[in-house]
């Protein structure tokens, strides 16, 4: 790079790599959706098409950043799971969430029209914001995929009850609130059940779990690296040839990226999955 006279200021800038050998999560979040699902008239409590175009461009994320090994979404967020040894922008965090986020929104906007043909965008146009959140050991990332699955099945329960009770029971939003004030799951369940014939169990499994995107295989012996150290395995960047990571890369690239409405909190998909994690 050119030097200056002006070069000093270079040094303003704030060091963010993250700490080796952490899971990092970029979680993207749907700037001001409450408002945006009215603009456009998003279905209560769930709007599939929304959902879908979610889903959507998650997918072509996960297809251009192939360090990222599986993705979960529901509601207007994704979160975007790296394997913990990349190296990717030098494990730097402002333009690792600041990529995927920018990534995604383009994405997002850009497949709109497939989903929502009969409602052009206007401004002020979708965006999201990104962070990025260092997990040290597989069972606090595992706890962290829980902690938004479990956050969705809450949610989702009790934005269930509540637009039954507005939409079909005819209660105003606060009537609604005020009957939902104090109720545990049980109440809810019995509530659409006795009121609605709803059985929450049998709603959509994409509106109770969200979504799981990931590559049909991952990921194999060379970007993950090796493990260093005979107390625990930690898994550091090895030095591997440039054609080789490009071998790597391409192959990634044509795996086959699987979307799934499951259970993660239980240990069966990571059972089925065991090379998710690896
Ligand atoms: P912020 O900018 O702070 O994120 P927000 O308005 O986006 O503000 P969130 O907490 O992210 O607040 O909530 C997102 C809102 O969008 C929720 O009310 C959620 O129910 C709604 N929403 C997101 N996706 C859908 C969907 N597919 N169908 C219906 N509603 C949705
Ligand atoms: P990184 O992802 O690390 O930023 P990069 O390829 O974007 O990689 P930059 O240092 O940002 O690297 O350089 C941007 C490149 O794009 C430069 O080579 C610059 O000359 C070129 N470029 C940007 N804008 C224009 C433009 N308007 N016309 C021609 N070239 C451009
Ligand atoms: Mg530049
Ligand atoms: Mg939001
Ligand atoms: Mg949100
Ligand atoms: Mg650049
Ligand atoms: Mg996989």
């Amino acid at each position: 790079m050119a030097n200056s006279e002006f070069g000093y200021v270079r040094n303003f800038e704030q060091r963010d790599a993250l700490p080796p050998s952490n899971w990092i999560v970029v979680r993207i979040d749907g700037r001001g959706f409450t408002k945006l699902c009215k603009k456009y008239d998003f279905e209560k409590p769930n709007d599939f098409r929304a959902l879908k175009l979610m889903n959507d461009a998650a997918v072509e994320v996960l297809r251009s950043f192939v360090d990222v090994v599986i993705a979960y979404g529901q509601s207007d967020e994704y979160s975007f799971v790296f394997y913990e040894s990349t190296t990717l922008f030098e494990r730097r965090a402002a333009k690792l969430a600041t990529s995927i986020a920018t990534a995604f929104t383009a994405e997002y906007c850009m497949q709109w029209p497939n989903h929502f043909p009969d409602k052009p965008l206007t401004r002020p146009f979708p965006t999201f914001d990104g962070r990025c959140v260092c997990y040290p050991k597989r069972k606090v990332l595992r706890d962290y995929l829980s902690w938004r699955q479990a956050d969705c099945h809450i949610n989702n329960l009790y934005n269930t009850t509540f637009w039954s009770l507005v939409l079909k029971g005819g209660l105003t939003a606060t009537e609604a609130e005020q009957e939902l004030k104090g109720t545990v799951s049980s109440d809810k369940n019995e509530l659409l059940f006795s009121r609605f014939g709803i059985n929450y169990n049998k709603e959509p499994q994409i509106y109770r779990k969200g979504t799981v995107v990931h590559r049909s295989q991952e990921p194999s012996s060379c970007t993950t690296g090796g493990t260093n150290g005979s107390m625990e395995a930690i898994k550091m960047p090895i030095p591997v040839s440039k054609t080789q990571l490009e071998k790597e890369r391409k192959r990634k690239q044509k795996a086959t990226i699987v979307v799934e409405n499951v259970d993660i909190i239980g240990d069966a998909f990571w059972e089925t999955h065991p090379d998710i994690l690896a």
